[in-house]
Parts: structure tokens; C-alpha cells; sequence
């Protein structure tokens, strides 16, 4: 990369403002990822320096230690956009799973409460969860009159049908749904596509694990949680599936079209982008916001599904599944900061508000927000709270998880030296997927560890160990 880059302190790094850039940017890595950046040629960083010249863009540009690249805007990384100095919304700083992101349940059970019943959970858990490519639960299908309610309620509207808890509410960002949806701004083809993934995960990189609580780094936060030692959680990671990508897709043409319009000059047609205010704009945030609501909606519908695995196999009434958060990484959201509102996107990057933030669900909010950091399906995945460094420095903003290290092709060359699924069944880690092809594509070697990237979070003030997790049972798409 041609550019200077001063380093800060162990983890911060500043690209200060040159050439087009209206801003400085700014990342965070530990040492071994920041010379990962440098080995693959600084793509990656040139994408969050091209960020830096989008009209409005409020300062920094912030990337994650998890960044890597991604479609205009690098994964992993944070760009919040002033409305009142011409600053502009893009389908790329969103991504196109849009709202994809993570929840977290916790169980009453043990690790040894689990153990002799494993095999089934993992059974149970990979019939009543739909996975794949094109998975589907055709007994949910939605009709015409369902989709308003649904684009704009989001969970709510899955509560409502039974499908959850009224009490799972209070514990999802933004309670579950987006304001400002527009349903009708959602094309037919984007409904046609969703209408039969409702409560599906989806392929690849979307998952459900079974996990143990193997690590309290901070016991008075983790009670708060509601975690404990040896304790079962199930993480769900999932999007917004057919509806979303479509959404993206419909906006790229347009978003261009309105950039050309309005005089945006674009370092990349990768960035494609229009006035918050412009009709073209208010149009994409409408439709994103809807299909914001439908991956709320779809996480609600598979935690209903999750719920009646775990009493299959366990009893009625055994477990309850709490929902410990739902914290979405693909969106973008209007907030105040530093007395500004600003509207923040965050692609491959969570919220992390700290201490005290009324946005903070009122149980945790003397602690901060839950960050949900997963790793892979072989190591790790870590809770954090949220911090008042990450409000001061990142728009609240923290990692989403370990970032991809080896590429899709790289990582199945790695997997066909060995068996992924028999080697991480010896490990203790049952495995159900829908092809073998996934298991391969999402072998652990395939993430950076995640441990690196939670340390330069944790070292630059954006997060607070709380606990970390360990793999038990992996259903993969
Ligand atoms: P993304 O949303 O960018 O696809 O990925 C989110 C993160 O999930 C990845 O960066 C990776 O660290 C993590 N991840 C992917 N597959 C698994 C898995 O099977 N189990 C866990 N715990 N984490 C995973
Ligand atoms: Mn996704
Ligand atoms: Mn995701």
C-alpha cells in the first residue's frame, strides 16, 4: 500500500488524510494481523482509505482488527455519515446480507447435563432447523397481507405468532425492529426469494452452535449476563437470506445511476452511493430497514425452533433458552454522537455501547452491551461488553468476529489434506451440514484466531473480556 501509515500505540494505526480522502482512518490490529494486512497488499486498508472520500463522512473511517476485503467497503468496518454536510448512504457500507448478525441464548443445562444426550440434540437441532443454499420451511410461507406487518414489526411479528417470547424483545438491538421500514419499497422478486427462507440459516458462514461456557474472564459482568461456568449456549448467526441480497441487488444500478446524478465522484462503482436525503436514498434506507426486520424475524423464528429442539430432547420445561442478545453486523443506523446524529454503517462490524447508554437493555446497562464475538467452529467464540472507549473512538462500535484468513478455494485445498469433520469430531465437536463442501469452505484454518483479534480490541479499549465459548455441536448450512 502507497499510503503512510503512523502507528498510535500497540493496537491503534492512523492513515492520516491525503489525495481524496476527506477524513483520517483509522484501524486496530494486533501486531501478527497488522502484518497479515501488509503480506496480502494492503487491499483491504486501500477499500477503508477509498471510504474516507465519501462526501459527509464524519471522522475516522474506523476498521475492526477482524477487517478484511469486501464489496466497496471493507468487512469489519465502521463509517458514520453527517445528513447535514451532504453525507450519503451506500448499499456497500451494508452489505448484502443485510442485517445479518448473531444471538445468543443461555440454558440452565451443564456441559455434563449435555453430553449423554449430544448426539441426539445434534440431531434434533439439524431436522427442525433448516440449512442449505436454498433451504426452505414451506409450512411458514407468507402471505400478502402478512408482509407489512412482518417487514415492520420484525421479531415482534414472529412473537406474535407464537413463534418466541414477548420477554426475547427487551434483549434484541433496537428491540428487534428497525424504524423507518418501507415494504412496498421491497420488490417482488425480493419477497419471492424470502417468502420460503423465513427460519432458515442459510449456507456457508451461517451457523448454529452449541456451546459450553468454558472461561468467565469478568465473573460480576458475566452474572449480570446470566453466564456461567460449564453453563450450555447456542449461538445463532444468520441474516436476512434471498430478501436481503435482493434488496442490495435491486439498489446497486440505482445507487449508481444517483451518484452520477448528484456528482459524486467514485474511487470505486463499488461504493455506489447517494444524499441521505435524495429520493434515492430515502428509498434504499426504507427497503433496508424492511429487510432489517426480516432477518430480526428469521433469528426469532429459528430461536423458537432451537427452543423446541432443546424440549424434544431434554423435556418440556427443561430449558428455557433465554435470549442473552441479538446483535446484528450489516446495517446502517441513525445515532447520536459527539452531539451529532449520525447515520452509522457498520458492515462486518457490531454495536458496542458502553456503560449507561439508554439504548443498552436496562438489566446489562451498568455494564454495557453484550458484544458477541464468534471464531470459528473448531476454537472459540468470546462475549464482551461494550465500552466508553468504543463510544469515544468507534461510533460504539466493536468486531464481529475472527475475519477470514484463507479464501473459500484456499480454504477446501487445506481441508481435502485431511477430514474436517472427523478431526473436529475428536475434539469433542459434532458436526451436521448440509454438504460436505460447506464444512470444508469453513474449516477453523480458514478464520484468523479470534483470540488475536478480541486481544486488540480488548488492548485498544474497545471491548471488555467477559467469557468465551467453546463448540460442541456445529449445524452448518
Ligand atoms: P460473517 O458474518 O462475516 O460471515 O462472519 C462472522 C464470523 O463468524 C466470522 O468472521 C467467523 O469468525 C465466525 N464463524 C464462521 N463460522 C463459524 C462457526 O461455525 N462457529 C463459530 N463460533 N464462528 C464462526
Ligand atoms: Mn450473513
Ligand atoms: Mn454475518
Amino acid at each position: 500500500i502507497e499510503v503512510r501509515i503512523e502507528r498510535e500505540g500497540r493496537y491503534r494505526y492512523r492513515i492520516p488524510r491525503h489525495g481524496a480522502m476527506r477524513v483520517d482512518a483509522i484501524f486496530y490490529a494486533s501486531p501478527a494481523i497488522a502484518r497479515d494486512l501488509e503480506a496480502e497488499g494492503g487491499q483491504a486498508l486501500q477499500q477503508l482509505v477509498n471510504v474516507a472520500t465519501l462526501p459527509g463522512i464524519a471522522a475516522p473511517a474506523v476498521a475492526l482488527p477482524d477487517i478484511h476485503w469486501g464489496y466497496g467497503f471493507p468487512i469489519g468496518g465502521v463509517a458514520a455519515f453527517d445528513p447535514r454536510k451532504g453525507g450519503v448512504v451506500s448499499p456497500g457500507g451494508v452489505g448484502f446480507d443485510i442485517n445479518c448478525g448473531v444471538r445468543l441464548l443461555c440454558s440452565d443445562l451443564t456441559r455434563d447435563d449435555l453430553e449423554p444426550r449430544k448426539e441426539a440434540l445434534a440431531d434434533a437441532l439439524f431436522r427442525l432447523v433448516p440449512a442449505g443454499v436454498g433451504s426452505e420451511r414451506r409450512e411458514l410461507r407468507i402471505g400478502a397481507a402478512d408482509w407489512p406487518h412482518l417487514l415492520t414489526r420484525g421479531a415482534r411479528w414472529a412473537v406474535e405468532r407464537g413463534l418466541g417470547d414477548p420477554d426475547d424483545l427487551e434483549f434484541i438491538e433496537s428491540t428487534g425492529a428497525l424504524p423507518g421500514a418501507e415494504p412496498d419499497r421491497v420488490s417482488a422478486r425480493a419477497l419471492e426469494r424470502g417468502g420460503s427462507q423465513l427460519g432458515t440459516l442459510g449456507s456457508g458462514n451461517h451457523f448454529l452452535e452449541v456451546q459450553y461456557v468454558e472461561h468467565v474472564y469478568d465473573p460480576e459482568a458475566a452474572e449480570v449476563f446470566g453466564l456461567f461456568p460449564g453453563q450450555v449456549t447456542v449461538l445463532i448467526h444468520t441474516g436476512s437470506r434471498g430478501l436481503g441480497h435482493q434488496v442490495c441487488q435491486d439498489s446497486v444500478d440505482r445507487m449508481l445511476a444517483a451518484a452520477r446524478r448528484h456528482g459524486i465522484e467514485l474511487p470505486d462503482r463499488q461504493l455506489a452511493a447517494a444524499p441521505i436525503e435524495s429520493p434515492e436514498g430515502q428509498a434504499y434506507l426504507g427497503a433496508m430497514a424492511a429487510a432489517a426486520n426480516f432477518a430480526f424475524a428469521n433469528r426469532q423464528v429459528i430461536t423458537a425452533y432451537a427452543r423446541e429442539a432443546f424440549a424434544r430432547v431434554f423435556g418440556p420445561g427443561s430449558s428455557r433458552l433465554r435470549v442473552l442478545y441479538d446483535l446484528a453486523h450489516n446495517n446502517a443506523k441513525w445515532e447520536e454522537h459527539g452531539g451529532r446524529r449520525v447515520l452509522v454503517h457498520r458492515k462486518g462490524a457490531t454495536r458496542a455501547f458502553g456503560p449507561g447508554h439508554p439504548d443498552v437493555p436496562a438489566p446489562y446497562r451498568a455494564v454495557g452491551q453484550p458484544v458477541l464475538v464468534p471464531g470459528d467452529m473448531g476454537r472459540y467464540s468470546y462475549v464482551l461488553a461494550g465500552t466508553a472507549g468504543a463510544m469515544a473512538e468507534t461510533f460504539g462500535s466493536s468486531c464481529h468476529g475472527a475475519g477470514r484468513r484463507l479464501s473459500r478455494s484456499q480454504a477446501k485445498k487445506v481441508a481435502r489434506k485431511n477430514d474436517a469433520v472427523a478431526a473436529l469430531k475428536r475434539q469433542g465437536i459434532l458436526v451436521r451440514a448440509a454438504t460436505r463442501a460447506t464444512v470444508d469452505e469453513e474449516i477453523p484454518e480458514a478464520y484468523k484466531d479470534v483470540a488475536d483479534v478480541v486481544e486488540a480490541v480488548e488492548g485498544a479499549g474497545l471491548g471488555r473480556r467477559v467469557a468465551r465459548l467453546r463448540p460442541l455441536i456445529v449445524v452448518k448450512g
